[in-house]
């Protein structure tokens, strides 16, 4: 708004009157304070009672000493803000609001009380006043860098081309500039407090008494003036946010409400593994459907996840789907989502007993399936989200309502639950050739020898995929080479059900996951070895939620581990030039990015030169979610993109830890044409073993 002559006059002349009239002041004070503190309050109930339609979630509740760990490693540490350099103006803006917000109600009291000061907590008021008044120069120099991002840089992650709200942009730039306001007002006002001299401690905000020596004359009125402004910004800044939320639904809501929000999603946040998907109680006769296709089927958290959302795109940034033109958002299927749970919520208010649904289902009417199906399930959203957002379980829950209550799905997937239900391999190929790949190397099997310590898990691609039964034969000769005494299960060995879970068929997981559980707990292993990361997430992740609890070691650890006590030894001169693919299952779903390069680091010929995204902003190698085993029409291909990646590093080789970024990887490099080769790392090492 610009400021007319009349309008500085009239306010000048608002503030003069207020300041003559002490009484007239408190009571203005009080009722802005008053208006702010109940707008605040009533968002926050209004948020209870959208909660309390939610389904419960046990998991979500208890614990309590590892929540609040939560609360001060990701809000009070900002540890994922911190992933990316633009997390520190962030911090900056965070730290800087408390220390103001702090300062500022001394401030205020001093209105009333001139002679109120925060002197009484000794030097940590010293800190106070030298923090917050660094920090606003922090901030508002953050402000400028974060607008300059937005309207001029423009960063993928601002994009909201698939999001239906529109305004981001628009709410972020107010509350900035309020933001913004609020520090020049706050730093103003001390400095005319120490022109003044009624300011309790000038050597300490170093900034406002350099500030303090432009002011000449008397500047009461100015003082009163910037008074009110520095008050003013703090109850626009209330009222923007809380007030157009919950209470008004119809209205965008602010991206800002996250700073209530944010916070009690943290603290309510998962505490199971990552890799790990939720539970769906098939015992439970009361439930009419699987799944979920209406935003009242979310789980409470779920719910407050959506009110969460910052907008930041943190998680659209690192998204393969997004990044390769395929019709999914991670940040605009939250959005979405939340704008059908704020229409649904104001069904919810004018009819308290109400449970009534949205005419607009969510599947379709809110995410295409198209959506649904994008997705790798490669975690790099979720793990990328500040505020702990977690997107899979809510694409995964929409799947299983296509999968099990509407068999709707991509063609491809039907061969793959029949092959899993029939032949026990999501290839639909004889169940009885399982083992075949074993033939002449002499393997024990679990079933004649139950008390072998360590177990084999071979898993569907090691037994039937032409390159990853390269692999198995490989592993066999280094366990050998190493002296270890091992069983496979041959014939018995079936899917995990990973791919039915991550496609929605959540019964035939559970039924491949229960038989599992129960072959395995029949034998007196020890110890699980797999090459594979789907499966390793499976054993390790999942089954302890079915009775299965093991100690699991993928290759990688296994290896690395061999490696290091000279169990085995390997020729380290062959010179080699790779780059590494961080598997999602085995990266993102189980933070394993060290041992694979600790064994390369290993060989000293080898040369490795990291792919412009690695570990834990890795990008997918498309497979994942069970999309290695059906087409994605849309966009551009995701393998393409990464092994276009892994030739900009001129490696020779792309070493993996996953069969199933081998089947994507090598499907790209011979669909471009490239001139790079994939091997697995336990490969690497079975070629340089020393006998
Ligand atoms: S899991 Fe991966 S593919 Fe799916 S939405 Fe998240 S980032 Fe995108
Ligand atoms: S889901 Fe998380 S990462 Fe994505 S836009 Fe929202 S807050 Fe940012």
């Amino acid at each position: 708004m610009i400021l007319t002559q009349r309008s500085i006059i009239l306010l000048a002349f608002f503030a003069q009157f207020m300041s003559d009239f002490s009484i007239l002041k408190a009571s203005g004070f009080l009722l802005l304070l008053g208006l702010s503190i109940y707008i605040t309050m009533d968002a926050l109930i209004q948020l209870y009672k959208v909660l309390k339609k939610g389904k419960p979630n046990p998991e979500r509740v208890g614990d309590w000493g590892a929540r609040s760990k939560l609360v001060l490693v990701n809000v009070f540490g900002q540890k994922k803000m911190l992933r990316n350099p633009a997390g520190y103006g962030h911090l900056i803006i965070f730290y800087g609001f408390i220390f103001v917000t702090v300062v500022s109600q001394e401030v205020f009291i001093r209105a009333f009380f001139p002679d109120f000061s925060f002197k009484f907590l000794g030097p940590v008021y010293y800190g106070l006043l030298f923090g917050e008044d660094i920090l606003s120069i922090g901030v508002i120099i953050a402000i400028i860098i974060g607008l300059w991002r937005r309207y001029i840089q423009k960063p993928i992650r601002f994009k909201d081309d698939l999001a239906h709200s529109k305004g981001l942009n628009r709410d972020a730039t107010i509350i900035l500039i309020a933001v913004g306001l609020h520090m020049i007002f706050g730093m103003l006002l001390e400095s005319i407090e120490i022109a003044t001299n009624t300011h309790p401690l000038p050597e300490a905000a170093i900034v406002s008494n350099a500030l303090s020596k432009m002011w000449t004359g008397d500047v009461h009125v100015l003082g009163e003036f910037v008074w009110w402004a520095h008050a003013a910004t703090v109850w626009v800044f209330m009222i923007y946010i809380f007030g157009t939320n919950v209470r008004v639904p119809k209205n965008y809501p602010s991206k800002h409400f996250h700073i209530l929000s944010a916070a009690i999603n943290i603290f309510f946040g998962n505490l199971k593994p990552k890799g790990r998907l939720s539970l769906i109680d098939f015992e439970d006769e009361s439930l009419e459907i699987y799944g979920v296709n209406d935003i009242k089927d979310l789980k409470w958290d779920q719910m407050l996840d959506l009110y969460s959302c910052t907008g930041c795109g943190r998680c659209q940034e690192l998204c393969p789907a997004y990044l390769n033109d395929q019709p999914l958002s991670p940040k605009a299927l939250i959005l979405n989502m939340r704008d059908q749970l704020l229409e649904t919520a104001t069904i919810w208010k004018n009819d308290p007993g109400s449970d009534a649904e949205m005419e607009r289902p969510l599947i379709t009417g809110v995410v295409p399936t198209e959506t649904l199906w994008s997705c790798t399930t490669c975690l790099a959203c979720t793990v990328a989200c500040p505020v702990m957002i977690e997107h899979v379980d809510k694409i995964v829950d929409m799947r299983r309502y296509q999968s099990m209550m509407e068999a709707d799905f991509p063609s491809g997937i039907q061969n793959v639950f029949d092959g899993i239900e029939v032949n026990s391999n999501p290839w639909n190929l004889p169940k009885s050739d399982r083992d075949i790949w074993a033939d002449g190397l002499d393997l024990k099997r679990m079933k004649d020898h139950p008390d072998t310590e360590l177990l084999f898990y071979v898993g569907c691609a090691g037994s039937f995929d032409e390159h990853a039964k390269k692999v198995s034969t490989d592993l066999v000769k280094i366990l050998k080479t190493a002296g270890i005494d091992f069983a496979i299960l041959g014939k018995e060995e079936k899917c995990t059900g990973d791919p039915a879970r991550r496609m929605g068929n959540e019964y035939l997981a559970v039924e491949m996951m229960s038989q599992n559980v129960e072959l395995l707990n029949s034998y007196n292993f020890k110890e699980v070895i797999t090459f594979c990361a789907h499966c390793y997430n499976n054993l390790a992740n999942e089954l302890p939620d079915f009775g299965g609890h093991y100690r699991v070691y993928h290759a990688v650890d296994y290896m690395a581990k061999l490696l290091d006590s000279g169990k085995i030894k390997v020729d380290t001169s062959k010179p080699l030039n790779i780059t590494y693919h961080d598997a999602c299952y085995l990266g993102r779903h189980n933070d394993k990015y060290k041992a694979p390069r600790a064994i390369l680091s290993h060989f000293k010929g080898v040369n490795l030169v990291e792919m412009e995204m690695n570990k834990d902003k890795a990008l997918c190698c498309g497979g994942g979610g069970g999309r290695v085993f059906y087409e994605q029409e849309a966009g551009t291909d995701i393998n393409k993109a990464r092994v276009e990646m892994a030739v900009k590093t001129d490696s020779d080789v792309i070493g993996v830890s996953c069969p199933y970024c081998t089947v994507m990887l090598e499907d790209g490099i011979k669909n471009m044409n490239a001139d790079i080769e994939v091997l697995d790392l336990v490969e690497i090492i079975a070629s340089r073993l020393l006998e």
